[in-house]
C-alpha cells in the first residue's frame, strides 16, 4: 500500500474540521444556511492554509444531495467524487460549479473569458476560484468576486492538528519536537504536515526533539537557557564554555542568536505582561529566565543581539563574533542599586570651545558654541545623570561627559577625544534625556582634548 502524505490524509473534508478561519467557515454556512450564495468566490491567502481546501468543502456543500447543517454528507456521489478528485486546477461539478486554483494564472484571454462570465452569470452557476497573489488578477475580475483573505495559521494551530495525527496514527511523539515543526511551518498547515511526514521517516517512526533538531539544523533551546542563566548569574567560565559546546556540535552561530532574540523577546512580554507567555514556547524556561533576569537586562541584551546581527559577518569567525557579543552583554551588564555619589566637581574646559563634532541626527541645526553657563556646572550634570534611571553602557557615557548647555531642544556635552562611543550608549542616554526634559531632545558630542573634571 501506498504511503499517503499526512497533509493529503487528512484534508478537511467537511467546514468542522476545517482548522481556523472561523470568519470565512462562519460566513460560508451562514449563506448556505440562508440560501444565500455569491455567484463568484475568490478566495486568497498565502500557501497551505485552506484556500483550496475551503473551496473543494463550498463546491461540495453546493451540490451534496444530504446537507448536514450546511455540511456536505461525505457519502452522496457529488461528495465522493469530489473527495476523491485529484489535484486539479480547474473542477467542474456538473456543469454548476468551476473551481479555478491558481486562478492568477490564467492567461489574459482567459481572464477576458472569465470576465464575460461573471459579468453576466448564467443561473445556478457558481464560480469558486483560488489564488496566492490576487494583485496578478485583474481588477475587473476581483470587483465581481467575493473576497476571503484566509490567514496564516498560528504554531498553536498547527500544534494542535500535529498531536491530533499523531494520536489517530498511534505514532509517539515528543511535545517540544512539534513544537519546534508548527513554529518552522511558517503558517502553512501543508509545510507542517510535510515537515511532520519528513519527521516521521527521520525518527523511524517516532517524532523526537532530537532527531527533529538535527532535521531542521536548528540548535535545541537548552543552549540558549543555559547562556541565558549563566549571563543572570555573570557567569564567563559558564558562557564560554556553553560556547564550545556550541561549537563542537557544528551549529551556526547566527542560529543561536536568532534563537535568544526569540526568548528575549518572549521574555520581555512575560515580564510586562504574565498571561502573555506564549505557549509554543518552553513555558517552564521563560518563566524562571523571566523572573533571574531584570526588564533592564533583558533590554539591554536584546539590543546587544540585535546590534549584534549585523557584526557577526564582520567579525573573523562567527565563534569569536559570538564570543565577544556574550561577553559585551556580561561587560554592559547594568548595575542596579549602586549608591549614587553626587561629588563636587568643577568644570575645567578651555573658553575657547570647539564646534561639535558629532551630531546624533542630521536635520539638527548648525550649533553655534555658546560659552559655558552658570547654571550648567558639572555638578547639575551629576545631579541630573542621578535622575535620568540610566544603567550600563548609558550610564558609562553619561558619566565620561561634562554638561556644555541643555535646552529643550539640544543637549550638548563635553567629552574626551579618546573616549570611545557606542550607538547603544548614545541611544540609551539620548532616550533617558528626552524622558527627563519631556521633550525631542537631540545629544551633541564636542569632542575635547582638555581632561574634563567629569562626575
Ligand atoms: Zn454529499
Amino acid at each position: 500500500m501506498n504511503y499517503q502524505v499526512l497533509a493529503r490524509k487528512w484534508r478537511p473534508h467537511n467546514f468542522t474540521e476545517v482548522v481556523g478561519q472561523e470568519h470565512v467557515v462562519k460566513s460560508l454556512i451562514n449563506a448556505l444556511q440562508h440560501n444565500r450564495l455569491h455567484h463568484a468566490y475568490l478566495f486568497t491567502g498565502t500557501r497551505g492554509v485552506g484556500k483550496t481546501t475551503i473551496a473543494r468543502i463550498l463546491a461540495k456543500a453546493m451540490n451534496c444531495e444530504n446537507l448536514h447543517d450546511a455540511n456536505p454528507c461525505g457519502v452522496c456521489k457529488v461528495c465522493r467524487d469530489l473527495d476523491e478528485g485529484r489535484f486539479l486546477d480547474l473542477i467542474e461539478v456538473d456543469d454548476k460549479v468551476y473551481l479555478i486554483d491558481e486562478v492568477h494564472m490564467l492567461s489574459g484571454h482567459s481572464f477576458n473569458a472569465l470576465l464575460k462570465t461573471l459579468e453576466e452569470p448564467p443561473p445556478h452557476v457558481k464560480f469558486l476560484l483560488a489564488t496566492t497573489d490576487p494583485h496578478k488578477i485583474p481588477v475587473t475580475v476581483l470587483s465581481r468576486c467575493l473576497q476571503f483573505n484566509l490567514k496564516r495559521l498560528t504554531p498553536s494551530q498547527i500544534l494542535a492538528q500535529m498531536e491530533f495525527i499523531l494520536h489517530e496514527e498511534k505514532i509517539t511523539f515528543e511535545t517540544a519536537a512539534l513544537k519546534l515543526l508548527a513554529r518552522s511551518a511558517d503558517g502553512s498547515m501543508r509545510d507542517g504536515l510535510s515537515l511532520l511526514d519528513q519527521a516521521i521517516v527521520f525518527g523511524n517512526g517516532k517524532v523526537a526533539s532530537e532527531d527533529v533538531n538535527a532535521m531542521l539544523g536548528m540548535v535545541a533551546e537548552q543552549p540558549v537557557e543555559d547562556l541565558l542563566t549563566a549571563l543572570a548569574r555573570a557567569d564567563a567560565v559558564t558562557i564560554l564554555d556553553k560556547i564550545n559546546d556550541i561549537a563542537n556540535t557544528q551549529s551556526d552561530f547566527g542560529e543561536v542568536l536568532q534563537q535568544i532574540l526569540q526568548v528575549l523577546h518572549r521574555i520581555a512580554l512575560v515580564q510586562h505582561l504574565p498571561t502573555a507567555i506564549d505557549p509554543d514556547f518552553d513555558t517552564e524556561m521563560l518563566t524562571t529566565l523571566a523572573a533571574l533576569l531584570s526588564p533592564e537586562d533583558v533590554q539591554l541584551y536584546y539590543q546587544i543581539a540585535l546590534i549584534g546581527q549585523r557584526d557577526l559577518d564582520l567579525a573573523p569567525d562567527s565563534r569569536s563574533g559570538f564570543e565577544m557579543l556574550m561577553l559585551r552583554m556580561l561587560t554592559f551588564k547594568p548595575v542596579t542599586d549602586e549608591p549614587v555619589t553626587n561629588k563636587p566637581a568643577s568644570l575645567a574646559v578651555a573658553k575657547t570651545v570647539a564646534p561639535p563634532t558629532t551630531v546624533t541626527a542630521s536635520t539638527l541645526p548648525p550649533v553655534v558654541a555658546t560659552p559655558v553657563q552658570q547654571t550648567s556646572s558639572s555638578n547639575d550634570w551629576a545631579s541630573i545623570i542621578t535622575q535620568l534611571n540610566l544603567n550600563g553602557p548609558g550610564k558609562a557615557l553619561a558619566n565620561d561627559c561634562a554638561l556644555e548647555y541643555m535646552d529643550d531642544k539640544v543637549c550638548s556635552l563635553f567629552i574626551d577625544s579618546d573616549r570611545i562611543r557606542g550607538a547603544l550608549a548614545e541611544d540609551m542616554l539620548q532616550k533617558a534625556l528626552q524622558a527627563y526634559r519631556g521633550t525631542a531632545i537631540k545629544l551633541v558630542f564636542n569632542s575635547q582634548k582638555v581632561a574634563l573634571d567629569t562626575p
